[in-house]
C-alpha cells in the first residue's frame, strides 16, 4: 500500500517537533486522522492562529500578542531591575512567587554552541540595548543552574559589566522546608558557600 501524498506530508511536518522521529510522527498522524479528527482540527486552527498573532514583546522578548506584553505595559513595576530568564515559563514561575516586582528579559533559550545556539539566537543584542536604557540599575541573572545556563550567565555578565550596570545572580541553596539529610551534596556545598549574614 502506498501512503497518500498528503499523509506523507503531514508525517514529515510533524517531525519538526522536538524529539519526534519518523515512527512517532507516523503514529501521531494516524491518531489524528483515525481517532481524533476534532482534536486535529482544533490543533490546525490554533496553530494557524498562534502563528499569526503571537510575536515577541519589544521590551522583554517574551511571547506576546501585543507589541508590549502586559507585564511590561503595567505601570507598577520597578523599572530599575531587569531579571534575565531563559524561557517564558521561568518568567511565569518568578511572577508566581510575588517576590519580584522588576522587569524581565526572556532569552528564549540558552547558549549551546553544539546545537548552533549562539549569542544572536538568544537575542543578546536586544538584551544589551535593554540594559542600557538609562533606567536599569541592576541586571539579575536567573538562568538555570545547568552547565549551559551557567555559561550563558557568565557570557552575559561579561557583556554587560562593561556598561556600568550592577550584575547579580540568583542564589543557590537549601529548598524551602528542606532538611539537610535530604539535600544532595552539591546543593549543600553551594548553600555553605553562599551563606549570608543574618544579624
Ligand atoms: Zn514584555
Amino acid at each position: 500500500m502506498q501512503t497518500p501524498a498528503s499523509l506523507e506530508q503531514l508525517i514529515e511536518a510533524l517531525r519538526c517537533l522536538p524529539g519526534v522521529g519518523p515512527k512517532s510522527a507516523t503514529r501521531m498522524a494516524y491518531h489524528l486522522l483515525q481517532r481524533d479528527r476534532k482534536g486535529a482540527n482544533a490543533l490546525a486552527i490554533s496553530l494557524d492562529t498562534a502563528l499569526q498573532v503571537v510575536s515577541h514583546c519589544q521590551f522583554c522578548n517574551t511571547f506576546s500578542e501585543q507589541p508590549t506584553c502586559p507585564t511590561c505595559a503595567s505601570g507598577n513595576r520597578d523599572n530599575t531591575l531587569l531579571c534575565v530568564v531563559e524561557m517564558p515559563t521561568d518568567m511565569m514561575m518568578m511572577e508566581q512567587t510575588h517576590a519580584y516586582q522588576g522587569m524581565y528579559f526572556v532569552l528564549m533559550g540558552r547558549l549551546s554552541p553544539l546545537d548552533g545556539v549562539g549569542p544572536k539566537e538568544i537575542h543578546l543584542e536586544k538584551l544589551l540595548k535593554r540594559a542600557q536604557d538609562g533606567l536599569i540599575k541592576e541586571v539579575i541573572l536567573a538562568t538555570n543552574y545547568t552547565v549551559e545556563g551557567e555559561a550563558t550567565a557568565h557570557y552575559i555578565s561579561e557583556l554587560i559589566s562593561k556598561h556600568g550596570v550592577k550584575i547579580t545572580r540568583i542564589a543557590r541553596g537549601m529548598p524551602m522546608g528542606g532538611e539537610i539529610k535530604h539535600v544532595d551534596s552539591g546543593t549543600l556545598a553551594q548553600a555553605m558557600m553562599e551563606r549570608r549574614n543574618i544579624v
